[in-house]
């Protein structure tokens, strides 16, 4: 392995720990400068580059380093400044070599005027019963965007599918026809730059930009939840939009109806199109997902090895994705790959439902899906806000750890426990009658289990 595929493995692991944003900010443009043996030397562009990745990353790409060559020890970063341009053109050809043998970073090719990565399409997305409706929900708004479903409101846990999907829709849009202008923005990138044009009077300007676009796709809209300014701008933005029947696409990590400190108006805009779920894919569609990706990648494992990563990652897509990354990179070096090996180095990823969820996890998953402090569980209080998260947090402890009712009451301050077998009962009755606490219930699983 040369120091370019050295690098590029480090990078194919480090995208998996770190957000999109941050990923692109501190690793675009760094490469391998020099290697003493024990020693790494990595180059970067600037002085704040270095000083962020030598404190903040050191450790992890240190530790992914070693994964993949135990004699490395150690790692210095070095400055090296942005070649001029002609410089640059120079080397083209030789990077488009090197790119055709390294693994790809789309991460780094974003479209800059539609904000799209051209990696997520439709056709390497893989549909099963865990996603068909949000998928066919999909393609229709593709194929009319504005005429079908207005909004499409995706929704379901982290590294399920959402981001890809709702991107697919817009790079489908752009692929079909070269004049719609579709604009993709993470909701965090809204909030802020709403916030920025109150700050700085220039709240018109900011909607004029947004007035010519015809595709909207906003990602984890969950997080304008509580922004009161931002709601407020943010609904009259939607409204100019839909007005004039240009598509809106939404995705959140809940249902409308769930989002806490979301105002009514904007609720039920997000709910008078089409809401539809992602959830988790069962063995079948997670062996089909490892396939896809190992096409898409050119490369293959043996059958035996997918079938452990199918059976054993659980946790989401991502997860799954991570997996099989480790796995390439590792047989790329080391050529044969045994069972046993792929078992010690998939530990981190396979999933125990006794490892993730324990009696921590549940209380503060329920607290924080209700945006409470964990501590208000407990309050001893009838309010309908406090009582009906502290049941279903009851719930869970015996649904999904089995404590029994006196164990559950202890933890609840000592009650009685025929109320926490009042709550059980209540809880579980409710779950049969009302879609929307079963929806919460699932999405509070979800979450449980895939953090
Ligand atoms: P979310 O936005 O729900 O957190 P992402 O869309 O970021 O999830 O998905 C995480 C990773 O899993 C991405 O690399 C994505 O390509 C992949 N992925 C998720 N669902 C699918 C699917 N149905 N088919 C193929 N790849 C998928
Ligand atoms: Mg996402």
């Amino acid at each position: 392995m040369n120091n370019l595929e050295l690098w590029q493995s480090v990078l194919a692991q480090m995208q998996f720990h770190i957000s999109r944003a941050n990923f692109a900010t501190w690793f675009q443009n760094t490469e391998i400068a020099s290697r003493d043996n024990e020693k790494i030397i990595i180059s970067v562009p600037n002085a704040f580059s270095k000083e962020w990745l030598s404190n903040k990353y050191n450790k992890p790409i240190l530790k992914i380093l070693r994964e993949i060559d135990e004699s490395i020890k150690d790692l210095d970063f070095v400055i090296k400044p942005q070649q001029t341009k002609s410089e640059q053109a120079k080397t083209i050809e030789e990077n488009e070599k090197a790119e055709e043998t390294q693994l790809r970073f789309d991460e780094f090719k974003i479209n800059k005027d539609t904000n799209l990565n051209p990696r997520y399409t439709f056709e390497n997305f893989v549909v099963g019963s865990f996603n068909e409706l949000a998928h066919a929900a999909a393609l229709a708004v593709a194929d009319n965007p504005g005429l079908t479903y207005n909004p499409l409101f995706v929704y379901g846990g982290t590294g399920l599918g959402k981001t890809h999907l709702i991107q697919a829709i817009g790079n489908k849009i752009c692929e079909d026809s070269k004049k719609k202008k579709v604009k993709y923005i993470s909701s965090e990138k809204l909030v802020s730059s709403i916030v920025t044009a109150i700050r700085t009077n220039s709240m018109e300007a900011f909607k004029a930009s947004l007035a010519p676009i015809d595709v909207l796709i906003l990602d984890d809209i969950q997080f304008i939840a509580g922004k009161i300014k931002s709601q407020e701008e943010f609904f009259h933005v939607f409204n100019s939009l839909y007005e004039k029947n240009k598509q809106i696409v939404l995705s959140s990590d809940r249902p409308p109806n769930a989002i806490a400190e979301l105002e009514d108006r904007l609720k039920s805009r997000f709910e008078g199109g089409m809401i539809a779920d992602v959830s988790l894919p069962d063995y079948e569609t997670r062996l089909v997902i490892l396939k896809t990706k190992l096409q898409e990648k050119n490369a293959d494992l043996p059958e035996e090895v997918l079938d452990y990563i199918a059976a054993n990652v659980k946790k989401n897509v991502r997860e799954l994705e991570g997996a099989l990354n480790k796995l390439l990179i590792y047989s790329k070096i080391n050529q044969s790959l045994d069972l046993e090996t792929v078992k010690k180095l998939l530990k981190g990823f396979v999933f125990s439902p006794f490892d993730v969820a324990n009696y921590k996890k549940i209380i503060e998953t329920v607290a924080k899906f209700y945006n409470l402090e964990e501590k208000n569980l407990f309050d001893p209080t009838r309010r309908k806000e406090i009582v009906k998260p502290r049941q279903i947090a009851m719930f869970l402890l015996r649904r999904e750890l089995k404590y029994s009712f006196p164990a559950i009451a202890r933890k609840f301050g000592g009650k009685d426990h025929t109320t926490a077998i009042y709550a059980y009962k209540k809880i579980l009755q409710e779950n049969e009658e009302n879609n929307k606490l079963t929806e919460e219930i699932n999405l509070i699983k979800q979450r449980i289990y895939s953090g």
